[in-house]
């Protein structure tokens, strides 16, 4: 009820009356008073004047299924949200979903996560009312080799939710972080079942540092925060909103063209090392050149001495000259 009395409001620039809300949700006007009761408690300010009726004036900054579900604008992605307050990881709660069968674009999203966790099984900090912290199941009927521009697509969405809806710089390093004044403030991990050559299904989790202040010993030295950067508050279901709509355009794209040749412009734009020297960590054979760009199969383009490479995600990672980016 409280999420269809929020969509109700949301979706009203003026006031509903407590007559339309009962019609529309087909509740009696007690129903009606008691989820605006319950809206009221947990940080919703609404306006109720007598004989024009409700109208929202502020939402708390609260992460719960309602409050996900009745701002959601999006075609496919998140149709259907399965929220934790805490969890071990978004992704290993997706994973567990696509095997009970759950459908193409469900979102998990949580508030803590327990385990989170980067490339590598590698740590990702994930404080409670400072992130998001989010994964979504996909099943697409494309070949596992393409399922790594996943992460180009993902990555394309979080900077330009961050952009637009914030007007900030965020660029990306490639594949995988996005950072804002070559600090990190997002990661995404994308991870993948397959049968015989087919996708089973893809988890793309994605981690952002919206009001984190401070870091653990290991992250501090290359993350930062939406608020630390630029002392803004950040609504994270809006954030989260818009990062899906962004999704679902440029994952349309890319399943119409097949490749990233339509992104790979916009891409490389917010390549943060585009033009710089980068050294790529590659664990058989590091080397360093400078970034250009990426192919229109995602791989990086780097610049050496000994002409053009082409770099593939896989367990390489990036690093500027003289530090992260
Ligand atoms: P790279 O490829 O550049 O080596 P990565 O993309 O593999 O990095 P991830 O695996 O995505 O890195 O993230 C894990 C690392 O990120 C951790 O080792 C830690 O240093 C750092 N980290 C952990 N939590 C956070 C956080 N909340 N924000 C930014 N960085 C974090």
């Amino acid at each position: 009820m409280k999420s269809e009395i929020l969509t109700a409001l949301r979706n009203t620039k003026e006031y509903v009356s407590g007559q339309e809300l009962c019609e529309k949700l087909g509740v009696s006007r007690t129903a009606v008073w008691k989820g605006m009761k319950k809206l009221k408690e947990e940080g919703y300010q609404i306006e109720a004047i007598p004989n024009k009726g409700y109208r929202l004036m502020e939402s708390p900054d609260v992460l719960n299924a309602e409050e996900l579900e009745s701002i959601r604008k999006t075609a496919w992605a998140g149709k259907q949200i399965v929220y934790y307050h805490v969890t071990d990881s978004t992704n290993i709660q997706a994973k567990r979903l696509a095997e009970e069968g759950f459908p193409h674009g469900t979102l998990v999203v949580a508030e803590r996560q327990e385990s989170g966790r980067g490339r590598r099984g590698r740590f990702w900090e994930s404080p409670e009312h400072a992130g998001v912290f989010m994964t979504i199941l996909l099943r697409p009927d494309f070949e596992p080799k393409q399922a790594s521009m996943l992460t180009i697509i993902a990555a394309m969405a979080v900077t330009k939710a961050i952009q637009t809806m914030m007007q900030l710089s965020a660029k990306i390093k490639w594949p995988n972080d996005i950072v804002l004044n070559d600090k990190k403030i997002c990661g995404i991990l994308t991870e993948m079942s397959t049968e015989m050559d087919a996708i089973n299904y893809v988890v793309i989790g994605i981690g952002i540092n919206v009001s984190n202040r401070q870091f653990g010993e290991e992250a501090a030295k290359i993350a930062t925060s939406i608020a630390i950067e630029s002392g803004m508050q950040v609504h994270r279901a809006e954030l989260i909103e818009s990062v899906w709509e962004w999704f679902e355009f440029y994952y349309d794209r890319f399943c119409k063209d097949g490749d990233l040749e339509s992104i790979r412009k916009e891409y490389d734009a917010c390549l943060v090392n585009r033009d710089r020297q980068v050294r790529i960590l590659d664990p058989k054979e590091p080397f360093v050149g400078i970034a250009k760009g990426i192919t229109k199969t995602g791989e990086l383009i780097v610049e050496t001495e000994e002409g053009m490479k082409q770099v593939s995600s896989g367990e390489v990672s990036v690093r500027g000259i003289y530090g992260y980016v």
